[in-house]
């Protein structure tokens, strides 16, 4: 139980109204832009999102647009923002909701936490930005405030429902969209992993973690497993002017996404007989590229990349097994094509390459 709950929050509103970041999703109460602010900012800071939302707007400046946006619109403008999930799950409850709502967001928590990709907190984020309802939030930076300032030294697995508590019961009722933004600007730019800036908080005279001596000790961030090392080989093949783009699967990682072809393989040594075999034949290696390395939350990849050219017909190509789509397009056409950031790099060290050819 948080004691002088009153004092708390009006120290937070004071420090929030003198301090608060300007950012554009504070200016509207509009339920789809923050709806999207909310999505791109899971697991994303927010100077990364900023020109992201801005372009997303204008180009899908309501739910009805981006209920009628073609899917390849939308993996465009999402394009290195990455969890691409995200996008795709935006797009189907927004294609949802122009269904079954006749376009119009719902205020009710059930409604909003029942639509892909929105969890409790975002739910709470959205219905208390966009209508200034008492929902409670608890992302990752606001689990670190709240778990400081009450001392929670519980392993991250058993201390979410206390957390929840916490922020239930600090949220002022009375101003829940000013409360929550301001928990999110301290946890963001003051209550900090590492070095909390403790002498500039508001909270300080309260806070258990700081009268501690060790706030930076209390943070209930769940450990990362270990990430898994895999091994690619992606092939450059050229056929006259254009060369192939594969576009991934419906599902899993980075779903429907363009990309050069490529094989997981176990080791690197088996990336050129497995690329043979994919492709047959008709596949003329011509050289290597080099190496990329790429990295994401879950996982680290290694990949090998080769040049080569398809010896008959582009129609003739077959392989790999999974492909969704292909097309051979010239790479001053590629960027028209929403790809991952692992496919960008493979453009840049083939561009690189022909450059010193
Ligand atoms: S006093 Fe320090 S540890 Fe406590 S909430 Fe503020 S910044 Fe975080």
């Amino acid at each position: 139980m948080i004691a002088d709950q009153a004092r708390l929050r009006s120290d937070l509103l004071a420090w929030y109204a003198r301090t608060g970041r300007d950012l554009p999703w504070r200016t509207t109460r509009d339920p789809y832009a923050i709806w999207v602010s909310e999505i791109m900012l899971q697991q994303t800071q927010v100077r990364t999102v900023l020109p992201y939302y801005k372009r997303w707007l204008a180009v899908l400046p309501t739910l009805k647009d981006l209920a009628a946006a073609d899917e390849q619109v939308v993996l465009k403008l999402w394009e290195g923002l990455g969890y691409y999930t995200r996008a795709r799950n935006l797009h189907r409850a927004a294609r949802y909701l122009w269904t079954a709502h006749a376009g119009v967001f719902p205020h009710n928590f059930e409604q909003v936490v029942a639509l892909p990709g929105v969890g409790r907190s975002t739910a709470g984020a959205i219905l208390s930005s966009a209508f200034n309802l008492p929902c409670a939030i608890l992302d990752a930076n606001v689990r670190r405030v709240v778990s400081r300032l009450a001392a929670v030294d519980l392993p991250a697995e058993r201390a979410g429902s206390a957390l929840w508590q916490l922020s239930e019961q600090l949220l002022d009722p009375a101003y829940p969209r000013d409360f929550n933004q301001a928990l999110m600007d301290l946890g963001a730019t003051v209550c900090l992993p590492r070095r909390p800036l403790c002498p500039v908080c508001p909270w300080q005279e309260a806070c258990l973690a700081h009268q501690s001596g060790q706030p930076e000790r209390f943070s209930t961030r769940p450990r990362r497993p270990p990430r898994p090392h895999r091994y690619l080989v992606s092939v450059i093949i050229r056929s006259a002017d254009t060369i192939l783009l594969v576009r991934r699967p419906e599902r899993g990682l980075l779903a429907g996404l363009w990309e050069f072809p490529g094989l997981e393989v176990d080791s690197e040594d088996q990336g050129l007989d497995a690329l043979q075999t994919a492709f047959g034949p008709a596949l003329q290696i011509t050289g290597t590229l080099g190496r990329i390395q790429h990295e994401y939350s879950h996982l680290r990849v290694s990949a090998q990349v080769f040049n080569s050219s398809w010896q008959t017909a582009p129609e003739t190509l077959s392989g790999p097994p999974g492909i969704r789509e292909k097309a051979w397009v010239s790479p001053d056409a590629w960027s028209d094509y929403p790809m991952p950031q692992i496919a960008h790099k493979i453009a840049r060290l083939y561009r690189e390459c022909q450059q010193l050819t």
